[in-house]
Protein backbone atom coordinates (compact mmCIF):
# COMPACT_ATOMS: atom_id res chain seq x y z
CA UNK A 1 0.00 0.00 0.00
CA UNK A 2 1.41 3.72 -0.43
CA UNK A 3 2.02 5.36 2.55
CA UNK A 4 1.35 8.63 1.20
CA UNK A 5 -3.15 9.48 0.66
CA UNK A 6 -3.68 10.51 -2.30
CA UNK A 7 -4.45 14.68 -2.39
CA UNK A 8 -8.11 15.57 -1.61
CA UNK A 9 -9.79 15.86 -5.10
CA UNK A 10 -12.47 18.26 -3.54
CA UNK A 11 -9.98 20.50 -2.12
CA UNK A 12 -8.26 21.08 -5.19
CA UNK A 13 -10.98 22.03 -6.91
CA UNK A 14 -11.60 25.13 -5.11
CA UNK A 15 -11.66 28.65 -7.17
CA UNK A 16 -11.07 27.02 -10.39
CA UNK A 17 -9.67 29.70 -12.85
CA UNK A 18 -11.50 30.36 -16.21
CA UNK A 19 -9.36 29.06 -19.10
CA UNK A 20 -9.76 29.67 -23.34
CA UNK A 21 -8.19 26.46 -23.98
CA UNK A 22 -9.84 22.74 -23.60
CA UNK A 23 -9.17 20.93 -20.17
CA UNK A 24 -7.12 17.71 -20.55
CA UNK A 25 -10.39 16.02 -19.77
CA UNK A 26 -12.05 17.19 -22.45
CA UNK A 27 -10.25 15.50 -24.96
CA UNK A 28 -10.73 12.51 -26.20
CA UNK A 29 -8.44 9.14 -26.27
CA UNK A 30 -8.62 6.60 -29.35
CA UNK A 31 -5.58 4.61 -28.80
CA UNK A 32 -2.48 6.34 -28.07
CA UNK A 33 -3.96 9.87 -29.61
CA UNK A 34 -5.78 12.69 -27.12
CA UNK A 35 -7.66 14.74 -29.49
CA UNK A 36 -8.79 18.41 -28.42
CA UNK A 37 -12.83 18.78 -28.70
CA UNK A 38 -12.81 20.94 -31.82
CA UNK A 39 -10.73 18.10 -33.52
CA UNK A 40 -13.36 15.79 -33.24
CA UNK A 41 -16.23 17.86 -34.65
CA UNK A 42 -14.76 18.93 -37.72
CA UNK A 43 -11.94 16.05 -38.26
CA UNK A 44 -9.10 17.06 -40.95
CA UNK A 45 -11.42 18.79 -43.28
CA UNK A 46 -10.06 22.06 -41.89
CA UNK A 47 -8.32 24.18 -44.12
CA UNK A 48 -6.91 26.93 -42.36
CA UNK A 49 -6.08 29.95 -44.56
CA UNK A 50 -2.89 31.34 -43.35
CA UNK A 51 -3.21 34.98 -43.68
CA UNK A 52 0.29 35.92 -43.55
CA UNK A 53 1.75 33.26 -45.69
CA UNK A 54 -0.31 32.04 -48.28
CA UNK A 55 -2.77 35.35 -48.80
CA UNK A 56 -0.51 38.38 -47.76
CA UNK A 57 1.86 38.30 -50.41
CA UNK A 58 -1.09 38.62 -53.37
CA UNK A 59 -2.15 41.68 -51.17
CA UNK A 60 1.10 43.63 -50.69
CA UNK A 61 0.31 46.54 -53.45
CA UNK A 62 -3.33 46.91 -50.99
CA UNK A 63 -1.32 46.15 -47.91
CA UNK A 64 1.09 48.53 -48.76
CA UNK A 65 -1.65 51.55 -49.44
CA UNK A 66 -3.80 50.78 -46.59
CA UNK A 67 -0.60 50.59 -44.23
CA UNK A 68 0.24 53.87 -46.18
CA UNK A 69 -2.67 55.98 -45.51
CA UNK A 70 -4.80 54.62 -42.57
CA UNK A 71 -7.37 57.63 -42.43
CA UNK A 72 -8.84 57.41 -45.85
CA UNK A 73 -6.67 54.64 -47.35
CA UNK A 74 -10.90 53.24 -48.31
CA UNK A 75 -11.99 55.76 -50.37
CA UNK A 76 -8.33 56.68 -52.23
CA UNK A 77 -7.26 52.78 -52.27
CA UNK A 78 -11.04 52.04 -53.74
CA UNK A 79 -10.84 55.12 -56.52
CA UNK A 80 -7.58 53.92 -57.80
CA UNK A 81 -8.73 50.49 -58.06
CA UNK A 82 -12.00 51.64 -59.80
CA UNK A 83 -9.66 53.47 -61.57
CA UNK A 84 -7.78 50.64 -63.56
CA UNK A 85 -10.72 48.88 -63.34
CA UNK A 86 -12.44 51.29 -65.72
CA UNK A 87 -9.01 51.31 -68.11
CA UNK A 88 -8.55 47.69 -68.11
CA UNK A 89 -12.31 46.83 -68.73
CA UNK A 90 -12.85 44.39 -66.17
CA UNK A 91 -16.50 44.14 -65.04
CA UNK A 92 -18.30 40.49 -64.92
CA UNK A 93 -16.97 37.58 -67.16
CA UNK A 94 -18.87 34.35 -67.75
CA UNK A 95 -17.43 31.86 -65.97
CA UNK A 96 -19.90 28.52 -65.57
CA UNK A 97 -17.44 26.49 -64.16
CA UNK A 98 -13.99 27.06 -62.93
CA UNK A 99 -12.85 30.05 -62.31
CA UNK A 100 -9.41 29.45 -62.41
CA UNK A 101 -9.43 28.30 -65.71
CA UNK A 102 -12.37 30.30 -67.55
CA UNK A 103 -11.78 33.85 -65.71
CA UNK A 104 -9.87 36.10 -67.69
CA UNK A 105 -9.70 39.77 -68.12
CA UNK A 106 -9.70 39.59 -72.01
CA UNK A 107 -12.50 41.16 -73.36
CA UNK A 108 -12.78 38.51 -76.37
CA UNK A 109 -12.57 36.16 -74.11
CA UNK A 110 -16.15 37.51 -72.14
CA UNK A 111 -17.62 38.01 -75.57
CA UNK A 112 -17.51 34.74 -76.52
CA UNK A 113 -18.44 32.90 -73.28
CA UNK A 114 -21.62 35.31 -72.72
CA UNK A 115 -22.97 34.67 -76.20
CA UNK A 116 -22.20 31.36 -76.29
CA UNK A 117 -23.52 30.57 -72.47
CA UNK A 118 -27.11 33.11 -73.03
CA UNK A 119 -28.22 30.99 -75.57
CA UNK A 120 -28.07 28.34 -73.21
CA UNK A 121 -29.17 29.66 -69.88
CA UNK A 122 -30.72 32.32 -68.43
CA UNK A 123 -27.96 34.81 -68.00
CA UNK A 124 -28.44 35.55 -64.36
CA UNK A 125 -27.32 32.21 -63.61
CA UNK A 126 -24.02 32.29 -66.36
CA UNK A 127 -22.66 35.19 -65.42
CA UNK A 128 -19.94 34.88 -62.23
CA UNK A 129 -18.50 37.92 -60.92
CA UNK A 130 -14.68 37.99 -61.02
CA UNK A 131 -13.80 41.36 -58.73
CA UNK A 132 -11.14 43.28 -59.36
CA UNK A 133 -9.61 43.99 -56.21
CA UNK A 134 -5.66 44.22 -56.54
CA UNK A 135 -3.80 41.56 -55.67
CA UNK A 136 -0.71 40.85 -57.74
CA UNK A 137 -1.85 37.80 -59.55
CA UNK A 138 -4.76 39.75 -60.66
CA UNK A 139 -2.54 42.51 -62.42
CA UNK A 140 -0.36 39.96 -64.14
CA UNK A 141 -3.30 38.30 -65.87
CA UNK A 142 -3.97 41.80 -67.65
CA UNK A 143 -3.42 41.12 -71.64
CA UNK A 144 -0.52 43.66 -73.14
CA UNK A 145 -3.78 45.63 -74.18
CA UNK A 146 -5.18 45.63 -70.91
CA UNK A 147 -1.64 46.61 -69.39
CA UNK A 148 -0.64 49.91 -71.48
CA UNK A 149 -4.48 51.23 -71.25
CA UNK A 150 -3.69 51.43 -67.58
CA UNK A 151 -1.06 52.68 -67.66
CA UNK A 152 -1.92 55.27 -70.07
CA UNK A 153 -5.09 56.05 -67.77
CA UNK A 154 -3.21 56.26 -64.69
CA UNK A 155 -0.74 58.92 -66.77
CA UNK A 156 -3.36 60.63 -67.74
CA UNK A 157 -4.90 61.05 -64.49
CA UNK A 158 -1.47 61.76 -63.12
CA UNK A 159 -2.23 58.50 -60.87
CA UNK A 160 0.53 56.65 -61.45
CA UNK A 161 2.40 57.51 -58.57
CA UNK A 162 -0.51 57.18 -56.34
CA UNK A 163 -1.22 53.76 -57.00
CA UNK A 164 2.76 52.48 -57.57
CA UNK A 165 4.87 54.61 -55.14
CA UNK A 166 8.53 54.84 -55.40
CA UNK A 167 8.50 52.93 -52.10
CA UNK A 168 6.65 50.37 -53.53
CA UNK A 169 8.93 49.94 -56.65
CA UNK A 170 11.73 49.46 -54.72
CA UNK A 171 10.17 46.37 -52.78
CA UNK A 172 8.43 44.90 -55.93
CA UNK A 173 11.94 45.35 -57.75
CA UNK A 174 13.20 43.30 -55.79
CA UNK A 175 11.65 40.19 -57.01
CA UNK A 176 12.78 39.10 -60.45
CA UNK A 177 9.45 38.02 -62.45
CA UNK A 178 7.14 38.95 -59.74
CA UNK A 179 3.38 38.68 -60.69
CA UNK A 180 2.48 42.56 -61.61
CA UNK A 181 5.91 43.15 -62.30
CA UNK A 182 5.21 45.97 -65.31
CA UNK A 183 3.55 47.90 -62.84
CA UNK A 184 6.58 49.07 -62.89
CA UNK A 185 8.03 49.71 -66.41
CA UNK A 186 7.31 53.65 -66.11
CA UNK A 187 9.73 53.61 -62.84
CA UNK A 188 12.05 51.63 -64.88
CA UNK A 189 11.76 53.94 -67.55
CA UNK A 190 12.61 56.53 -65.27
CA UNK A 191 15.99 54.62 -64.47
CA UNK A 192 14.78 53.47 -61.58
CA UNK A 193 17.77 51.87 -59.89
CA UNK A 194 16.04 48.87 -57.34
CA UNK A 195 17.81 50.09 -53.44
CA UNK A 196 17.90 46.83 -51.38
CA UNK A 197 17.86 48.63 -48.06
CA UNK A 198 15.19 50.92 -49.08
CA UNK A 199 13.14 47.67 -50.00
CA UNK A 200 13.64 45.91 -46.69
CA UNK A 201 12.65 48.48 -44.87
CA UNK A 202 9.23 49.41 -46.21
CA UNK A 203 8.80 45.91 -46.63
CA UNK A 204 9.42 45.01 -43.11
CA UNK A 205 7.68 47.54 -41.50
CA UNK A 206 4.67 46.81 -44.20
CA UNK A 207 5.09 42.96 -42.82
CA UNK A 208 5.09 44.18 -39.44
CA UNK A 209 2.29 45.85 -39.59
CA UNK A 210 -0.21 43.61 -42.00
CA UNK A 211 1.43 40.57 -40.69
CA UNK A 212 -0.44 39.65 -38.07
CA UNK A 213 -4.20 38.18 -38.90
CA UNK A 214 -5.98 40.49 -36.37
CA UNK A 215 -3.84 43.65 -36.73
CA UNK A 216 -5.64 46.97 -37.65
CA UNK A 217 -3.73 46.80 -40.72
CA UNK A 218 -4.56 43.08 -41.98
CA UNK A 219 -8.07 43.86 -41.13
CA UNK A 220 -8.61 46.69 -43.31
CA UNK A 221 -7.11 45.03 -46.01
CA UNK A 222 -9.65 42.11 -45.51
CA UNK A 223 -12.60 44.45 -45.30
CA UNK A 224 -11.68 45.93 -48.24
CA UNK A 225 -11.64 42.77 -50.29
CA UNK A 226 -15.31 42.01 -48.68
CA UNK A 227 -16.46 44.77 -49.32
CA UNK A 228 -15.47 45.01 -53.00
CA UNK A 229 -16.91 41.34 -53.42
CA UNK A 230 -20.01 42.69 -51.83
CA UNK A 231 -20.63 45.48 -53.88
CA UNK A 232 -19.82 43.73 -57.29
CA UNK A 233 -22.44 40.87 -56.20
CA UNK A 234 -20.23 38.62 -56.42
CA UNK A 235 -20.10 37.87 -51.90
CA UNK A 236 -23.62 37.89 -50.45
CA UNK A 237 -24.40 36.78 -46.82
CA UNK A 238 -26.88 34.90 -46.62
CA UNK A 239 -29.25 34.25 -43.41
CA UNK A 240 -28.71 36.98 -41.11
CA UNK A 241 -27.41 39.70 -44.18
CA UNK A 242 -29.20 42.46 -43.07
CA UNK A 243 -27.34 42.78 -39.56
CA UNK A 244 -23.54 41.80 -41.54
CA UNK A 245 -24.57 44.46 -44.36
CA UNK A 246 -24.71 47.09 -41.54
CA UNK A 247 -21.80 46.31 -39.96
CA UNK A 248 -19.87 46.26 -42.75
CA UNK A 249 -21.05 49.05 -44.11
CA UNK A 250 -20.14 51.42 -40.88
CA UNK A 251 -16.71 49.98 -41.20
CA UNK A 252 -14.86 51.51 -39.97
CA UNK A 253 -16.67 53.70 -37.37
CA UNK A 254 -18.48 51.94 -34.84
CA UNK A 255 -19.28 53.40 -31.54
CA UNK A 256 -18.93 50.44 -29.48
CA UNK A 257 -16.19 47.82 -29.37
CA UNK A 258 -19.01 44.77 -29.56
CA UNK A 259 -19.87 46.11 -32.81
CA UNK A 260 -16.41 46.35 -34.23
CA UNK A 261 -15.78 43.00 -33.04
CA UNK A 262 -18.50 41.74 -34.56
CA UNK A 263 -17.53 43.01 -37.95
CA UNK A 264 -13.92 42.52 -37.55
CA UNK A 265 -15.01 38.75 -37.16
CA UNK A 266 -17.67 38.73 -39.75
CA UNK A 267 -14.84 40.52 -42.27
CA UNK A 268 -12.47 37.93 -40.93
CA UNK A 269 -14.70 34.80 -41.60
CA UNK A 270 -15.76 36.47 -45.11
CA UNK A 271 -11.85 36.65 -46.35
CA UNK A 272 -11.34 32.82 -44.81
CA UNK A 273 -14.34 31.81 -47.04
CA UNK A 274 -13.49 33.92 -50.41
CA UNK A 275 -9.91 32.79 -50.27
CA UNK A 276 -11.18 29.08 -50.32
CA UNK A 277 -12.78 29.59 -53.12
CA UNK A 278 -10.55 31.20 -54.71
CA UNK A 279 -9.49 29.13 -58.09
CA UNK A 280 -6.49 31.21 -58.38
CA UNK A 281 -3.46 28.70 -59.42
CA UNK A 282 -0.66 31.70 -59.16
CA UNK A 283 -1.28 33.31 -55.76
CA UNK A 284 0.00 30.55 -53.48
CA UNK A 285 2.67 30.04 -55.93
CA UNK A 286 3.87 33.61 -56.31
CA UNK A 287 3.00 33.70 -51.98
CA UNK A 288 6.11 30.58 -51.99
CA UNK A 289 8.22 32.65 -54.17
CA UNK A 290 8.11 35.87 -52.16
CA UNK A 291 8.75 34.15 -48.97
CA UNK A 292 11.81 31.65 -50.20
CA UNK A 293 13.25 34.37 -51.93
CA UNK A 294 13.18 36.93 -48.83
CA UNK A 295 15.66 34.40 -47.11
CA UNK A 296 18.21 35.03 -50.35
CA UNK A 297 17.52 38.95 -50.32
CA UNK A 298 17.41 39.93 -47.04
CA UNK A 299 19.64 38.84 -43.85
CA UNK A 300 18.93 36.99 -40.99
CA UNK A 301 18.92 39.34 -37.91
CA UNK A 302 19.48 37.87 -34.52
CA UNK A 303 16.81 39.94 -31.25
CA UNK A 304 18.18 41.12 -28.42
CA UNK A 305 20.23 39.04 -26.38
CA UNK A 306 18.16 38.00 -22.92
CA UNK A 307 19.75 39.48 -20.45
CA UNK A 308 19.73 37.70 -16.46
CA UNK A 309 18.26 40.23 -13.86
CA UNK A 310 20.01 40.34 -10.71
CA UNK A 311 17.97 40.33 -7.52
CA UNK A 312 18.94 43.90 -5.95
CA UNK A 313 19.32 42.15 -2.62
CA UNK A 314 22.57 40.19 -3.78
CA UNK A 315 24.10 43.02 -5.33
CA UNK A 316 27.25 44.81 -3.89
CA UNK A 317 26.83 48.77 -4.22
CA UNK A 318 30.23 49.37 -4.73
CA UNK A 319 31.04 47.69 -7.88
CA UNK A 320 29.60 48.10 -11.65
CA UNK A 321 27.39 46.23 -13.41
CA UNK A 322 29.82 43.35 -13.97
CA UNK A 323 31.45 43.27 -10.99
CA UNK A 324 27.34 43.06 -9.53
CA UNK A 325 26.95 40.12 -11.64
CA UNK A 326 30.41 37.96 -10.42
CA UNK A 327 29.47 38.88 -6.75
CA UNK A 328 26.40 38.14 -7.23
CA UNK A 329 27.23 34.09 -8.28
CA UNK A 330 30.07 34.19 -6.09
CA UNK A 331 27.61 34.45 -3.00
CA UNK A 332 25.16 32.13 -4.20
CA UNK A 333 28.01 29.19 -5.68
CA UNK A 334 28.90 29.69 -1.59
CA UNK A 335 25.58 28.98 -0.54
CA UNK A 336 24.63 26.34 -2.91
CA UNK A 337 28.24 24.61 -2.13
CA UNK A 338 27.74 24.59 2.05
CA UNK A 339 24.15 23.38 1.37
CA UNK A 340 25.32 20.30 -0.06
CA UNK A 341 28.14 20.06 2.22
CA UNK A 342 25.81 19.81 5.18
CA UNK A 343 23.42 17.65 3.64
CA UNK A 344 26.23 15.19 2.37
CA UNK A 345 27.77 15.25 5.88
CA UNK A 346 24.27 14.79 7.24
CA UNK A 347 23.85 11.79 5.20
CA UNK A 348 27.15 10.31 5.64
CA UNK A 349 26.55 10.16 9.26
CA UNK A 350 23.68 8.69 8.93
CA UNK A 351 24.90 5.97 6.52
CA UNK A 352 28.06 5.11 9.05
CA UNK A 353 25.48 4.69 11.61
CA UNK A 354 23.26 2.29 9.91
CA UNK A 355 23.66 -1.32 10.36
CA UNK A 356 24.59 -3.02 7.01
CA UNK A 357 24.10 -6.51 8.33
CA UNK A 358 26.91 -8.05 7.20
CA UNK A 359 25.32 -11.35 6.59
CA UNK A 360 23.05 -9.91 4.36
CA UNK A 361 23.90 -5.96 3.15
CA UNK A 362 21.95 -6.37 -0.07
CA UNK A 363 19.46 -3.79 1.35
CA UNK A 364 21.71 -1.48 2.98
CA UNK A 365 24.26 -1.36 -0.02
CA UNK A 366 21.07 -0.82 -2.40
CA UNK A 367 19.60 1.76 -0.05
CA UNK A 368 22.94 3.52 0.54
CA UNK A 369 24.10 3.32 -2.66
CA UNK A 370 21.18 5.25 -4.39
CA UNK A 371 21.10 7.94 -2.06
CA UNK A 372 24.70 8.13 -2.23
CA UNK A 373 24.99 8.37 -6.16
CA UNK A 374 22.69 11.46 -6.60
CA UNK A 375 24.86 12.96 -3.88
CA UNK A 376 27.88 13.13 -5.68
CA UNK A 377 26.22 15.02 -8.76
CA UNK A 378 24.84 17.71 -6.19
CA UNK A 379 28.70 18.68 -5.57
CA UNK A 380 29.11 18.79 -9.26
CA UNK A 381 25.54 20.71 -10.04
CA UNK A 382 26.28 23.43 -7.08
CA UNK A 383 29.92 24.24 -8.47
CA UNK A 384 28.57 25.02 -12.44
CA UNK A 385 25.21 27.67 -12.44
CA UNK A 386 25.30 26.99 -15.93
CA UNK A 387 23.76 23.45 -15.23
CA UNK A 388 21.03 25.01 -12.92
CA UNK A 389 18.39 25.33 -16.13
CA UNK A 390 16.24 22.43 -17.15
CA UNK A 391 17.64 22.34 -20.63
CA UNK A 392 21.64 21.30 -18.73
CA UNK A 393 20.09 20.38 -15.62
CA UNK A 394 17.41 18.16 -16.97
CA UNK A 395 19.54 14.66 -16.74
CA UNK A 396 20.07 15.26 -13.16
CA UNK A 397 16.48 16.35 -12.33
CA UNK A 398 15.17 13.28 -13.80
CA UNK A 399 18.18 11.37 -11.71
CA UNK A 400 16.76 12.75 -8.70
CA UNK A 401 13.58 12.04 -8.94
CA UNK A 402 13.52 8.61 -10.17
CA UNK A 403 15.78 8.01 -6.93
CA UNK A 404 12.88 9.34 -4.84
CA UNK A 405 10.29 7.14 -6.58
CA UNK A 406 12.75 3.85 -6.65
CA UNK A 407 13.56 4.45 -3.16
CA UNK A 408 10.43 4.95 -1.61
CA UNK A 409 9.18 1.94 -4.08
CA UNK A 410 12.13 -0.53 -2.29
CA UNK A 411 11.16 0.72 1.38
CA UNK A 412 7.63 0.42 0.85
CA UNK A 413 7.77 -3.07 -0.76
CA UNK A 414 10.41 -4.01 1.77
CA UNK A 415 11.33 -7.41 0.35
CA UNK A 416 14.38 -8.91 0.25
CA UNK A 417 14.37 -10.95 -2.77
CA UNK A 418 13.66 -6.93 -4.35
CA UNK A 419 16.80 -5.72 -3.19
CA UNK A 420 18.85 -8.74 -4.53
CA UNK A 421 17.69 -8.11 -8.03
CA UNK A 422 17.75 -4.75 -8.41
CA UNK A 423 21.36 -5.73 -8.31
CA UNK A 424 21.02 -8.74 -10.39
CA UNK A 425 19.82 -6.71 -13.16
CA UNK A 426 22.53 -4.36 -13.28
CA UNK A 427 25.02 -6.97 -12.78
CA UNK A 428 23.19 -8.78 -15.62
CA UNK A 429 23.20 -5.70 -17.83
CA UNK A 430 27.10 -5.46 -17.59
CA UNK A 431 27.64 -8.96 -18.13
CA UNK A 432 25.46 -8.28 -21.30
CA UNK A 433 28.28 -5.68 -21.91
CA UNK A 434 30.89 -7.57 -21.55
CA UNK A 435 29.85 -10.40 -23.47
CA UNK A 436 29.09 -8.35 -26.16
CA UNK A 437 32.92 -6.76 -26.26
CA UNK A 438 34.34 -10.28 -26.00
CA UNK A 439 32.36 -11.36 -29.31
CA UNK A 440 33.99 -8.26 -30.82
CA UNK A 441 37.72 -9.37 -29.21
CA UNK A 442 36.79 -12.81 -30.65
CA UNK A 443 35.72 -11.75 -34.47
CA UNK A 444 38.83 -8.87 -34.63
CA UNK A 445 41.86 -10.23 -36.08
CA UNK A 446 43.83 -7.83 -34.37
CA UNK A 447 41.78 -6.57 -31.30
CA UNK A 448 42.66 -2.65 -29.89
CA UNK A 449 45.00 -3.93 -26.72
CA UNK A 450 42.58 -0.66 -24.98
CA UNK A 451 39.69 -3.20 -25.82
CA UNK A 452 41.24 -6.40 -24.69
CA UNK A 453 41.79 -3.90 -21.17
CA UNK A 454 38.48 -2.90 -20.95
CA UNK A 455 37.04 -6.60 -21.36
CA UNK A 456 39.08 -7.68 -18.28
CA UNK A 457 38.20 -4.39 -16.44
CA UNK A 458 34.45 -5.74 -16.47
CA UNK A 459 35.26 -9.54 -16.21
CA UNK A 460 36.45 -8.45 -13.31
CA UNK A 461 33.59 -6.15 -12.14
CA UNK A 462 30.71 -8.73 -13.34
CA UNK A 463 32.73 -11.40 -11.29
CA UNK A 464 33.17 -9.90 -7.78
CA UNK A 465 30.47 -11.23 -6.04
CA UNK A 466 28.78 -14.02 -7.93
CA UNK A 467 30.52 -15.81 -10.85
CA UNK A 468 28.79 -14.99 -14.17
CA UNK A 469 27.91 -18.73 -14.68
CA UNK A 470 25.37 -17.99 -12.27
CA UNK A 471 24.20 -15.25 -13.43
CA UNK A 472 21.01 -14.72 -15.70
CA UNK A 473 20.73 -11.11 -18.03
CA UNK A 474 17.56 -10.00 -17.38
CA UNK A 475 16.51 -8.11 -20.59
CA UNK A 476 13.16 -6.16 -19.55
CA UNK A 477 12.95 -2.47 -18.79
CA UNK A 478 13.52 -2.32 -15.23
CA UNK A 479 14.90 -4.79 -12.11
CA UNK A 480 11.08 -4.76 -10.67
CA UNK A 481 9.49 -5.87 -14.07
CA UNK A 482 7.18 -2.83 -13.65
CA UNK A 483 8.30 0.56 -15.28
CA UNK A 484 8.72 3.67 -13.05
CA UNK A 485 5.56 5.30 -13.71
CA UNK A 486 3.96 2.57 -12.20
CA UNK A 487 6.23 2.70 -9.40
CA UNK A 488 5.17 6.35 -8.96
CA UNK A 489 1.73 5.48 -9.01
CA UNK A 490 2.38 2.75 -6.85
CA UNK A 491 3.79 5.18 -3.94
CA UNK A 492 1.90 8.00 -4.78
CA UNK A 493 4.17 10.06 -6.61
CA UNK A 494 2.03 10.50 -9.77
CA UNK A 495 2.76 13.99 -9.38
CA UNK A 496 5.91 14.53 -9.66
CA UNK A 497 6.42 11.32 -12.39
CA UNK A 498 4.00 13.50 -14.83
CA UNK A 499 5.08 16.83 -13.68
CA UNK A 500 8.98 16.70 -13.19
CA UNK A 501 10.13 13.48 -14.45
CA UNK A 502 7.91 13.74 -17.75
CA UNK A 503 9.44 16.98 -19.02
CA UNK A 504 12.81 15.87 -17.64
CA UNK A 505 12.73 12.69 -20.02
CA UNK A 506 11.42 15.05 -23.05
CA UNK A 507 14.69 17.10 -22.29
CA UNK A 508 17.03 13.85 -22.05
CA UNK A 509 15.53 12.74 -25.61
CA UNK A 510 15.63 15.50 -26.86
CA UNK A 511 11.84 16.11 -28.02
CA UNK A 512 11.44 19.06 -30.56
CA UNK A 513 9.48 21.17 -27.70
CA UNK A 514 12.91 20.86 -25.74
CA UNK A 515 15.25 21.61 -28.72
CA UNK A 516 12.31 24.60 -29.85
CA UNK A 517 13.00 26.18 -26.33
CA UNK A 518 16.32 26.31 -25.88
CA UNK A 519 18.29 25.61 -29.41
CA UNK A 520 16.62 28.55 -30.98
CA UNK A 521 15.54 31.98 -31.32
CA UNK A 522 13.29 33.66 -34.24
CA UNK A 523 14.78 35.65 -36.23
CA UNK A 524 13.87 39.52 -36.24
CA UNK A 525 13.61 40.47 -39.52
CA UNK A 526 10.23 41.22 -40.58
CA UNK A 527 10.68 39.76 -44.04
CA UNK A 528 11.82 36.46 -42.21
CA UNK A 529 8.19 35.42 -41.06
CA UNK A 530 9.97 34.54 -37.74
CA UNK A 531 11.72 31.47 -38.35
CA UNK A 532 14.26 30.18 -36.36
CA UNK A 533 18.12 30.29 -36.32
CA UNK A 534 20.46 29.06 -33.56
CA UNK A 535 20.58 31.10 -30.86
CA UNK A 536 23.77 32.21 -29.79
CA UNK A 537 22.87 32.36 -26.32
CA UNK A 538 24.09 29.25 -23.81
CA UNK A 539 23.14 29.62 -20.44
CA UNK A 540 20.66 32.21 -19.75
CA UNK A 541 17.57 31.84 -17.53
CA UNK A 542 20.31 29.87 -15.22
CA UNK A 543 19.04 30.28 -11.65
CA UNK A 544 19.16 29.16 -8.03
CA UNK A 545 15.40 28.22 -8.14
CA UNK A 546 16.62 25.50 -9.86
CA UNK A 547 19.25 24.10 -7.66
CA UNK A 548 16.93 24.21 -5.27
CA UNK A 549 14.71 22.40 -6.34
CA UNK A 550 17.02 19.66 -7.15
CA UNK A 551 18.36 20.02 -3.56
CA UNK A 552 14.79 19.70 -2.18
CA UNK A 553 14.95 16.01 -3.76
CA UNK A 554 18.09 15.55 -2.22
CA UNK A 555 17.33 16.52 1.39
CA UNK A 556 13.63 14.04 0.60
CA UNK A 557 15.95 11.57 -0.44
CA UNK A 558 18.03 11.62 2.96
CA UNK A 559 14.77 11.94 5.21
CA UNK A 560 13.12 9.14 3.29
CA UNK A 561 16.77 7.34 3.85
CA UNK A 562 16.97 8.10 7.27
CA UNK A 563 13.60 6.82 8.40
CA UNK A 564 13.39 3.91 5.81
CA UNK A 565 16.96 2.65 8.01
CA UNK A 566 16.09 3.82 11.56
CA UNK A 567 15.25 0.64 12.75
CA UNK A 568 18.98 -0.78 11.85
CA UNK A 569 20.73 2.61 13.17
CA UNK A 570 22.79 2.48 16.16
CA UNK A 571 22.38 5.67 18.45
CA UNK A 572 25.87 7.46 19.37
CA UNK A 573 25.70 9.60 22.39
ZN1 LIG B 1 16.12 35.15 -40.93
Amino acid sequence: MPKKNKPNRNAQRRQKPTRGNSSLKAHRQKGRTLTPPMMNIIGDTLRTVAWERDSLPDYLLICYHVRAQTTDAFTNLDTLINLVDDAAGITYIPDRTDPATTATFDEDAVDTTASESASTEPEEETRKAYTFIGQLTQFEKFTPDQRSATLAALDERDAYEALVPEDFAHVLGMYADAPGSWLLDPWRRRGLSVDPDRAQRVLSDLLTAAGPRRSPTAIWVKAFMSNRMAASGQASFGAGAGSSMRLLADWPNYHNEQQRGAAEATISSMFNALQMFDGSDESPQWAEKFWRSNWRLFPCTHPQVRTQPVPSSLVDDDHDGDGDARSYWRQVTKAASDAVTELRTEFQQLASTTDPDLYNPDRYEVLTGLVGRTLRYLDVLAAHPAMWTMEHGAPLLRTFVETRIVLRFLANRDAPELYAKFKAYGMGKLKLLKLQIEELIDESDDPPAAMVEYAQHLDALVNQDIMEEFQPIEVGGSFAGIDTRKMAAEVGMETEYRILFQPASSNVHGEWSIIDENVFVRCANPTHRRHRILSNDLDSYAGPAFLESILGHASALVAEYESTTAPQRRTII
